[in-house]
């Protein structure tokens, strides 16, 4: 089934701004007709599917020359929305460019809406919603992790992943339905069994696709990585080094970061955002009892603590107890250019089995090292996942949850000997909320929602 659109629509293609060049796209039943307006009258009928065109554009009422443009025709349905559709490619100038765009609106275009050319295509089924899904984050990645995560599922990796899940629910229901239609087709106990034993297997698969948005969601929205640490001990020293630059002040006055810094920066593809915290100490100075508060809030808040101790000194007591009730990562050994001189025992006592890293902050040494390790604890269980899909988009998530609840119902419903009429009931709702992944279950918010996130002209 094809969606059919009145309206053509216009808009510009590329960032607003100076360029070199500049793409207008036209989608839409008119689009051909349109864009041969503005050309010279011998030139009306240059279309020719799939090719370029180099033409003037001129004003359709005083044949003024506006500029000369590349011309590229897509006919219905080989195109990005399904639709006619012609991309203009002008000089990058913002009045040329308002110009075309002005001029293809009086001649009957309408302005899209943001995201609206990626709408037509998902409703002429050019893509599914997880491919439109994947436009959007693949213009807005930030990591080139991100970007390849976006690009496969653009290439329709998740819809390719939920499929056999779909395909089981289907044959299950009809196999339920059938029980319910013909009495005498009744579910004997062997049947219960094998059908029992069948959803526990989707249930397992809905569940790793679930668990992988741990990583997924590290992935599209990044970590905050917190450094903790008494004062003086490093943690402004090693912040610069992991971004790469000097953004926290360093001296040698304990107590300097009074306050709470962070940077963004990536870790081999992960967004990470770096909490550089004031040092846990109890203290009577006002602003610095400020910052342990601080400090205390950015380890709540935070994905990855990191603590950093000195290695050329002993601890406090006091640090080690404060360490041993906070949730750490990865220990830190700063200072290693002064030497080591904490016995392994002594490491491992206030460690307790955390993994553990040693570094200069004044010289770099092991901070490649420390990143690498940082990458490794965050994508532990990336290469168990990375052929079986990563879930990353929040919708998707849930929507799997819902499919999971609606599984397991339906094996509590077995269980419980409930007749095939009440067991089919959560079949559907399992199918219905993985539809809602792809958009086959269309629920128009979800729709609107995702297309107003989109720019105009995609
Ligand atoms: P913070 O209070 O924990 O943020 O510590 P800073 O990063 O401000 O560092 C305190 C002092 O220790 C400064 O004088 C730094 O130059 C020094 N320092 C930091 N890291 C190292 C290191 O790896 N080796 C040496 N020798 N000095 C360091």
């Amino acid at each position: 089934m094809s969606f059919y659109a009145q309206t053509t629509i216009v808009a510009l293609a590329t960032p607003p701004g100076y360029g070199g060049i500049g793409v207008i796209r036209l989608s839409g039943v008119d689009a051909g007709c349109l864009a041969q307006k503005l050309l010279p009258a011998a030139k009306r009928n240059a279309f020719i599917p799939n090719q370029v065109v180099f033409q003037p554009l001129l004003h359709p009422e005083t044949k003024q020359n506006i500029d000369d443009a590349l011309l590229t025709y897509f006919q219905a349905p080989h195109s990005y929305t399904g639709e006619d559709v012609v991309e203009i490619s002008c000089h990058g100038s913002p009045v040329v460019l308002a110009e075309v765009i002005r001029l293809l609106v009086s001649l009957g275009a309408e302005l899209a809406q943001p995201g609206e050319f990626t709408l037509r295509a998902f409703l002429n089924q050019r893509l599914d919603l997880t491919q439109a899904e994947a436009i959007n984050d693949l213009i807005h990645a930030q990591t080139s992790y991100q970007a390849q995560l976006a690009a496969r599922q653009l290439r329709g990796e998740l819809s390719i992943q939920i499929k056999p899940l779909k395909d089981a629910l289907i044959e299950m229901i009809v196999y339920f339905e059938s029980a319910v239609e013909f009495v005498e087709d009744d579910l004997d106990s062997l049947d219960i069994e094998r059908l029992k034993q069948r959803i526990d297997e989707l249930i397992a698969r809905v569940k790793q696709l679930i668990s992988s948005y741990r990583l997924g969601r590290l992935i599209r929205s990044g970590i905050k990585l917190a450094l903790i640490g008494r004062p003086n001990v490093g943690k402004s020293s090693l912040f610069n080094q992991l971004l790469g630059k000097d953004r926290a002040i360093v001296t040698h006055i304990p107590g300097t970061t009074r306050d709470t810094l962070s940077e963004f920066f990536s870790i081999n593809g992960i967004p990470v955002e770096l909490i550089d915290t004031a040092g846990i100490r109890e203290t009577e100075d006002f602003d610095e009892k400020l910052g342990v508060e601080r400090t205390r809030t950015a380890i709540a808040d935070a994905d990855f603590v990191i603590a950093i101790i000195e290695a050329h000194q002993l601890p406090d007591q006091g640090e080690v107890e404060l360490f041993a009730q906070l949730p750490i990562h990865l220990f830190v050994l700063n200072k290693c250019d002064l030497g080591v001189v904490l016995a392994d025992e002594m490491i491992q006592q206030i460690v307790q089995g955390t993994p553990t890293a040693q570094v200069s902050a004044r010289t770099g040494q092991g901070v490649d090292a420390l990143r690498n390790r940082i990458h490794s604890a965050l994508t532990a269980d990336a290469q168990s996942f990375s052929d079986s899909g990563i879930i990353t988009n929040e919708r998707h998530y849930h929507a799997l949850e819902q499919t999971l609840a609606a599984m397991q119902q339906a094996t509590d419903d077995l269980a419980a000997g409930f007749s095939e009429e009440v067991v089919v009931v959560s079949l559907h709702e399992a199918l219905r909320s993985l539809g809602i992944i792809t958009g086959e279950t269309l629920i128009s918010d979800i729709i609107n929602q995702i297309f107003t996130t989109f720019c105009i002209g995609k």
